[in-house]
């Protein structure tokens, strides 16, 4: 079996005839049944996947293939992909076909990716372990007692078990780089305003954006380069230039680097993770880097006002759901009134239900001030003090996550400890700054954990340059 090390020596095998992408597609298909039982994979494309391969392994012999010509890539089930199904893993999408394709999936499929099938998620991308699909909880591969992360816990699994080359998730608070620090791979969120949203399933949009999961950094580098820039689709992406990302990923100026001290005295911090990123620092510092401690106060109320915002902006999302224009229609409904109440009722799961009715909360005429109003200052003042930081310092670093993986149905019963593990991650998404997460280690039970940085906005290429970096530590 072909063992897949990264995009740029895969593009050299298939060049030289040692693998072809028809090979590689019924050897991934093969894998997937193979794990069947830790339920990553919602739907396989074999069909249209097959078709592909055929078609890139005629354009690679032709000499005109693209740069993603053969990589297999798994989608999260939140991106639109034009005759397929997508369901954001949830009931009330349940057997919803998409009509069109997200720009991400057009830009990929235009450089000869194939698109192998979706990925099992959190429902609506709310979640931290990926137990709150409708589908089933997703297995860790690399301890399969335990969560694998969320909300993009299938596409963070599906390149950690081998299943698939690439992944893409999407990341409102951390979903791409939470369940990449448990699966020990590389995940990035981008800029908000980097990669078009077009076809993007919507949790919270102001803070939705969809990013690679990745074996490493250089493929993200490249995954990166290939579905950001302008959309006519999405009017929140920004007409900057993309950078050539993939070809710069040397480190070759001395940056300043700020640690965020309050993040590495939280209490809630695994003492392997803490005595791993401060080495990282001490060697960082010993190559002649500025390497700061800085203050952030604002730590705490990070999580309070994600969670105001994002359920205020999720209840106004999913208003569309409502059992008429598409989606799942009770059976039980008898008008108008019952047909919305009952859809809505049976049709979401419960972590869903209740952020709808949290973000209603906040939104509400009595309370709007008290919450969403409040929330929104509180927003521009941690963007500020964030922006504050950049002044001085180039790249910020902290854990990626309080812990390792941690056991299924162990924080189940109260979501404010749920809420809790996306408290290094939420920064960049209430900010709108880029953020990676590297593989750092691993602890005494061998699960791994990442390292995050985070760089001013659009800076992503010194942000993956600097990730680069410290991975070859
Ligand atoms: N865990 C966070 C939440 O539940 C992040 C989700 C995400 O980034 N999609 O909202």
């Amino acid at each position: 079996m072909y063992v897949f090390k990264s995009i740029a020596s895969l593009q050299n095998d298939l060049k030289q005839g040692n693998t072809n992408c028809k090979d590689l597609v019924v050897s991934s298909l093969a894998s997937i049944e193979e794990k069947k039982h830790l339920n990553i994979f919602l739907e396989t494309f074999n069909e249209s996947a097959l078709k592909q391969a055929d078609l890139v392994d005629a354009k690679i012999k032709a000499g005109t293939a693209g740069r993603l010509a053969g990589v297999i890539v798994a989608l999260k089930d939140n991106i639109c992909y034009k005759n397929h199904k997508v369901s954001a893993s949830s009931k009330i999408l349940e057997n919803f076909t998409s009509l069109y394709s997200s720009t991400v999936v057009e830009r990929l499929l235009a450089e000869d990716a194939i698109i192998i099938g979706r990925t099992n998620c959190d429902e609506f991308a709310m979640g931290s372990s990926n137990e709150n699909s409708a589908y089933g909880k997703v297995l860790n591969p690399l301890n399969e007692k335990t969560v694998p992360g969320g909300s993009s816990g299938g596409s963070a699994a599906a390149v950690a078990a081998n299943l698939v080359h690439v992944a893409l998730g999407s990341d409102t608070g951390g979903s791409i780089r939470q369940p990449a620090s448990f699966c020990g791979v590389v995940g990035l969120k981008p800029t908000y305003g980097r990669v078009s949203r077009w076809g993007l399933i919507a949790y919270a949009s102001s803070f939705d954006q969809i990013g690679p999961l990745t074996k490493t950094i250089d493929d993200a580098a490249l995954v990166l380069e290939i579905i950001a820039g302008a959309d006519e689709f999405d009017g929140t992406v920004s007409s900057k230039p993309v950078a050539e990302y993939a070809k710069n990923t040397t480190l070759n100026k001395k940056i300043k680097i700020a640690y965020i001290k309050d993040c590495l005295d939280n209490q809630a911090l695994d003492s392997t993770i803490k005595s791993n990123i401060n080495q990282t620092i001490e060697k960082l510092k010993k190559e002649g880097y500025t390497v700061d401690g800085v203050d952030f106060k604002e730590l705490e109320y990070l999580v309070p006002t994600y969670y105001v915002l994002t359920t205020a902006e999720a209840s106004s999302n999913l208003g569309r759901f409502g059992g008429v224009p598409y989606g799942y229609r009770s059976p039980n409904a008898t008008d108008l009134e019952s047909t919305f109440k009952k859809s809505r009722t049976e049709g979401f799961g419960k972590e869903v239900q209740r952020r709808i009715m949290l973000g209603t909360f906040v939104l509400s005429a009595g309370y709007y001030d008290a919450y969403y109003g409040k929330a929104q200052q509180v927003r521009r003042v941690v963007r500020d003090k964030t922006l504050a930081i950049f002044k001085e310092y180039d790249i910020i670093i902290t854990p990626s996550t309080p812990g390792v993986a941690f056991e299924h149905g162990s924080k189940g019963a109260d979501p404010i400890k749920m809420y809790l593990e996306d408290i290094y991650t939420v920064q960049a998404n209430i900010t709108g700054v880029p953020a990676i997460s590297i593989p750092a280690g691993v602890n005494q039970n061998n699960m791994p954990f990442g390292l995050q940085l985070m760089a001013r906005p659009f800076e992503e290429e010194l942000l993956l340059a600097t990730a680069k970096h410290i991975s070859e530590f």
